[in-house]
């Protein structure tokens, strides 16, 4: 820390990224990433800005907006657009947390929420997941603070009904209810739908998982007109450019290209269960995982011993050190020979500590 540093930043502690090696070609199964390229067309489209990149960005994503508004059935003015969602999740706490208003979450869930609320300097309450790992709905109806759920849940993979988030959104009348939908596409309803139906709902997905763009950063949020104006006050307070030329056209093109879409949504949720059966049958227990990640305990081998064994192999996955999930291991559901690499690996871990 310099001597410079604001003193009321002194105490922040950032988020951890999962490990991006540049050192030797891991199979990568850490982050969640879409092991699919970005469809042929947003490539395409992409190549094309690179011409014009002597020029800002539209600060109005109006292309983006029209593509987007045709393909999630949401009005322009109920979009608004983010370099990544993790910038989308940073403003809502901005927008809508304060001293008397604490946000609230789950005690495991999305490692960046207890950081926003930090730098953002609101408090927070973290609610605990039940035994099994799932959320009770019943711990956030009148929660005295703005919600903020991962549906699916990270790391958990577990998701609620739209029934039940229903039920949280009319129970917090009196505040905003944000459901950070991340991984929704590997087969969990979207909260979208209900938009326009409540005015406290804002609904936050990213193009990073099903539609192979982590690396294009771009997020977004659906809901109420008036709630979308608050996050553009902030927008246009911080970085009105904040979505770059090549990114608009990339989602653009991922966003018209819905039949690359749906292929490689469905083929993740294949090698999902292909996945599963296979940890299953070698003596791991697997959370019912609705995203594109495997949460995972075998009974005899640590969290963090398959962790590094892996790595040392040449095969990454994500280890979380909290102490009720530090068994655990969340395996990112990759290409057959993706896991069939990381079966192969496991397998001879389990010979070797025979
Ligand atoms: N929400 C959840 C639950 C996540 O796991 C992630 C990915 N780390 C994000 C949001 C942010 O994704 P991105 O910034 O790439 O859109």
């Amino acid at each position: 820390m310099s001597r410079f540093l604001n003193s009321k930043l002194g105490s922040l502690t950032p988020y951890t990224p999962g490990e991006q090696p540049q050192d030797q070609q891991y199979v990568k199964l850490n982050t969640n990433e879409s092991p699919f390229p970005p469809s042929p067309l947003a490539q395409r489209l992409a190549r094309q800005a690179a011409g014009d990149l002597q020029l800002y960005s539209d600060p109005e994503c109006r292309k983006l907006k029209a593509a987007a508004s045709g393909v999630l059935g949401a009005g322009e003015e109920q979009l608004i657009f983010s370099n990544g969602s993790d910038e989308m999740l940073y403003f809502a706490f901005m927008a809508f947390c304060g001293d008397d208003c604490p946000a609230v979450f789950p005690d495991i869930t999305y490692g960046f929420y207890p950081v926003f609320a930090n730098i953002n300097r609101v408090p927070f309450k973290e609610i605990p997941l039940k035994d099994d790992f799932s959320i009770d709905p019943k711990d956030y109806c009148a929660a005295g603070g703005t919600v903020f759920i991962a549906n699916p849940n990270a790391p958990t993979g577990i998701a609620l009904s739209l029934e039940d988030i229903e039920g949280i959104v009319k129970a917090n009348e009196g505040n905003v209810v944000v459901i950070d939908e991340a991984y929704v596409d590997f087969g969990c309803e979207s909260a979208m739908r209900l938009i326009d139906k409540y005015d406290n709902l804002l609904v936050i997905q990213t193009l990073s998982k099903s539609r192979s763009l982590a690396g294009g950063r771009l997020g977004f949020a659906v809901g109420n007109k008036e709630l979308i104006r608050d996050l553009n006050t902030i927008r246009y307070s911080t970085n009105p450019y904040n979505v770059n030329s090549m990114t608009m056209a990339a989602a653009i093109g991922a966003f018209l290209d819905k039949e690359y879409f749906e292929v490689c949504r469905r083929q993740i949720i294949e090698n999902r269960a292909y996945a599963k059966k296979a940890l299953e049958d070698m003596g791991f227990y697997c959370l019912d995982s609705k995203s594109n990640f495997l949460f995972a305990k075998h009974k005899e081998l640590g969290g963090e011993f398959l962790y590094r064994r892996c790595k040392e192999k040449g095969v990454l996955i994500r280890h979380f050190t909290l102490p009720r999930i530090e068994d655990f291991n969340r395996i990112t559901i990759g290409t057959k020979e993706q896991i069939d690499a990381l079966l192969k690996v496991i397998e001879e871990i389990r010979e070797e500590t025979k």
